[in-house]
């Protein structure tokens, strides 16, 4: 299967380019398309030529994602797209209009084989990870269609970043560069379940991206009931890597803390939780997590989270509730694509 153009690097195309016999500026113009006016098709480009746009076709696709569905919140006007990629598999992304800015929350892979056991989305595994043009393509396609600049980015949608760690950097060096849409560093969140290694790597990359780690819980013992993961690398290890990359960025952690009624929520929890926080420059964020029917974890109700998030801050943590956005459409990552492929499936 052909790649998409959008993966290319300016440097990559004007090599590429060079190789058909082209002249080298030719790139530049090219880049521009595909990455500020967001062209969908080579036919777009009104200022290359016939020869050049023939010899990229027959090494690259132009196809933007194809959107097959897409649900508004009739609450906050969040909405959930539903993308089809070339190869027939389906990701989601989501977008998000706050009072000055919007959010865009991207996938990195088609689901996940970190096996949360609160999330849609590793449910049948990860299929494949997403390249940078694909990822870069979510945005694209999202801005194009509201019609709004996207100024902020999350990858927190179905994957997991640091297990597609090549591609998430060429990614968000990709999309903050100023040959293209140049959304700063800073407006740029990535996730992590842990992966401790990758953790170390990203914090020697000089980016000025924000880490979010998945914490939800305050010991090993509940971790690992509700992250695989958490076999793999204690909270230790975790901690540690967190350190690292707040000394190695100057950049301010987050947290992500997905409250599971009598699970992870009650005091001694939250204040297991600061003790092993503490003295770290971070946020956490409390989710009460979103219930899908494969599983039967039940989100804390209201006054437990404003419980476990008043202890936090009597301990000097840094803590907000997340807005829930979105609330009355399939909110919780891959439940969208999910229902999708159980629809196709006839299940
Ligand atoms: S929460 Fe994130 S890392 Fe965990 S299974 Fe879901 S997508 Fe993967």
């Amino acid at each position: 299967m052909k790649e998409n153009i959008r993966t290319l690097t300016k440097e990559e195309l004007k090599e590429k380019i060079v190789e058909y016999g082209e002249k080298p500026f030719r790139a530049g113009q090219i880049y521009d398309w595909l990455h500020v006016k967001l062209a969908r098709s080579l036919d777009d480009m009104s200022n290359v030529s016939k020869a050049l746009k023939a010899s990229l076709a027959e090494d690259y696709h132009c196809d933007g994602l194809k959107i097959v569905e897409v649900q508004t919140s009739a609450i906050d006007g969040t909405k959930k797209f539903l993308f089809g990629l070339p190869d027939g598999n389906v990701i989601e992304s989501v977008w998000m209009k706050y009072k000055s800015w919007d959010s865009v929350c991207i996938s990195s892979q088609v689901g996940c084989k970190m096996g949360c056991k609160f999330c849609a989305s590793t449910l049948d595994g990860c299929v494949r990870s997403l390249t940078a043009g694909e990822m870069l393509d979510e945005v694209y396609t999202i801005q194009k269609y509201t019609g709004e600049r996207v100024s902020n980015i999350v990858v927190m949608g179905s994957g997991e970043p640091m297990d597609n760690y090549d591609n998430i950097v060429k990614f968000v060096r990709m999309i903050s560069n100023e040959d293209g849409l140049h959304i700063s560093q800073r407006n740029i969140t990535v996730s992590t379940c842990g992966l401790v290694p990758q953790m170390y790597k990203l914090a020697e990359e000089k980016l000025e991206i924000t880490l979010a780690l998945s914490l939800h819980a305050p010991n090993d013992e509940k971790r690992k009931a509700l992250m695989p993961i958490a076999n793999k690398y204690s909270l230790k290890e975790v901690i540690a890597a967190c350190k690292n990359y707040f000394e190695k960025t100057g950049r301010r952690l987050t947290f992500e803390y997905a409250l599971v009624a009598g699970n992870n929520d009650s005091d001694k929890d939250a204040a297991e939780l600061a003790e092993l926080i503490k003295g770290i420059n971070a946020h956490v964020n409390l989710i009460p997590v979103n219930p899908i029917k494969e599983c039967n974890f039940k989100r804390s109700d209201m006054g437990a989270v404003n419980r476990f998030k008043n202890k936090l801050e009597k301990m000097r943590i840094n803590v907000t509730i997340r807005r829930e956005m979105g609330s009355d459409i399939d909110g919780a990552c891959g439940q969208l694509r999910r229902k999708h492929m159980e629809e196709s499936s006839g299940c």
